[in-house]
């Protein structure tokens, strides 16, 4: 190529370039620092419950006070809420009025997963199963024959709440059992979405009879009694119980390189603990900082933790009413950086993506446009001008980042928060992790694509 050519195409051309030929030594070593700090949030977080918990007790560590309505605040005051225990909002306030707007970090802590039925405890042929309803946008083959634990709360007729953590470390794990394949052939016909069906994601829970033979449900007693002696319930209290069936797998580096990281439920919690540990590091911000971690994302964020919920607007509106400032005028002047994970450019099935316009492992935070299906159906589509605000202030903090769609424009699609704040009259760009077997029991992220997220939503806060 000639000299002259070089030079003119490097001014018009744009320059996507792996991170690795991009990113600062120092910006390496704290990549590595920063994701073993990750891995070990996701391995204490497995339930949006967890999550929230670890994420408060980081808080307190780094002098977040819980907030109380009335509360007098200055700049550099940092207040978190829970909403249920499932969902937290955490704000660091800024020097400028919240009628300039905030600027907004919201991920989702919720994952999908098996939960458990309401009445979900029955034995059959002397062996004891629990019945789950999925959650979340799963492939059901995906969840046979891996090692499962049990974690969530049972809320008890008193008032007082059970935490259970069943399967953990070396502790006994359960499963869902899968045809083997010598009887196999009539499953193995159907389409890969209905060879199991939702009604035999059944969890095999135990197989020791107690008593006397010839007894009926000798098994599904063995197991009460276990659980009765260890938290005190009996079958009544699953009713009112959450109780989800997650992988039993840790996190782990993937690679001879071990530049990624296998892990169940990095949507979202990648771009939640990013979002948390980038509030965590910044100084007094101009504009107050605020981290979401939402539930319920990934059943369209209903209910009342989820982002519809008026849980945020009540924060925002409480801290709004400390500076006699309008929630309304508040929303209108804030960014939010709706940080959720992205599909990552697989070239094992190169025929749903475009390559073009998808996210690539280590090319750094992917910004959507918008996201959606078909004719953006769903989507929040991010004006030019805000997408133009987040290329600068990334840029500027010398984020790495790329450009990202979900994948073909007819192949399918996906929603996140963003339509639930935009909705409110803020500013929204989706943004986050790109992600292999995204909505697997084990999804795959690179490392330094997670450490540019945590320094995107740095600076969206800093902005
Ligand atoms: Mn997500
Ligand atoms: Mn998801």
């Amino acid at each position: 190529m000639s000299e002259e050519m070089k030079l003119r195409k490097e001014k018009l051309f744009s320059k996507a370039k792996n991170g690795y030929d991009r990113i600062s030594e120092q910006d390496l070593a704290a990549m590595e620092a920063y994701c073993t700090l990750y891995r070990d949030f996701i391995d204490q977080g497995k339930t949006e419950r967890e999550c929230a918990l670890r994420a408060m007790q980081l808080a307190e560590e780094r002098g977040f006070v819980p907030y109380r309505r009335g509360m007098e605040l200055k700049a550099g005051d940092k207040v978190y809420i829970s909403n249920r225990g499932k969902s937290v909002l955490l704000a660091v306030m800024g020097r400028k009025s919240l009628s300039e707007g905030a600027h907004i970090a919201a991920a989702h802590i919720d994952a999908p997963r098996l939960d458990l039925k309401p009445m979900p405890l029955y034995e059959d042929s002397e062996l004891t199963y629990l019945k789950t309803h999925y959650y979340g946008g799963i492939r059901k083959y995906q969840w046979v024959t891996i090692p499962l634990e049990l974690r969530g709360a049972i809320a008890l007729k008193d008032g007082t709440v059970v935490h259970v953590v069943l399967g953990e470390g070396n502790e006994p794990k359960f499963v869902i059992n899968d045809l083997l394949p010598h009887l196999g052939a009539e499953q193995g016909k159907k389409p890969l979405n209905e060879a199991i069906s939702g009604e035999t994601l059944n969890i095999l829970l135990g197989s020791h009879p107690v008593g006397e033979s010839g007894e009926s449900d000798r098994v599904k007693l063995h197991v009460l009694e276990k659980l009765n002696e260890k938290y005190g319930i009996t079958e009544e209290d699953f009713i009112s119980a959450e109780l989800e069936a997650v992988p039993a797998a840790m996190s782990c580096d993937i690679g001879l390189d071990a530049s990624l990281i296998g892990a169940y439920g990095h949507d979202d919690r990648v771009c939640g603990y990013a979002a948390l540990q980038a509030l965590f590091d910044i100084d007094v911000p101009e504009h107050t900082a605020v981290c979401v971690l939402a539930d319920k994302e990934e059943i369209g964020s209903m209910g009342v933790t989820g982002m519809q919920s008026a849980a945020f607007d009540t924060f925002m509106h409480d801290l709004c009413d400390g500076q006699g400032v309008l929630l309304r005028e508040c929303f209108e002047n804030s960014f939010c950086l709706s940080a959720d994970v992205t599909a990552a450019y697989d070239p094992n099935f190169a025929e749903v993506y475009e390559k073009r316009n998808s996210a690539r492992i280590n090319y750094g935070l992917g910004l959507c446009k918008y996201t959606g299906a078909r004719g953006k159906s769903g989507a929040s589509d991010a004006t030019a001008e805000t997408v133009a605000f987040v290329r600068r202030v990334l840029d500027d903090a010398d984020v790495i980042w790329q450009m990202a769609e979900l994948g073909k424009v007819d192949a399918g699609g996906g929603g996140t928060v963003a339509q639930f704040m935009a909705n409110r009259n803020i500013a929204t760009l989706d943004a986050g992790v790109p992600v292999l077997s995204m909505h697997a029991p084990f999804e795959t992220v690179s490392k330094l694509d997670c450490y540019m997220t945590y320094k995107g939503c740095k600076a969206i806060y800093e902005a």
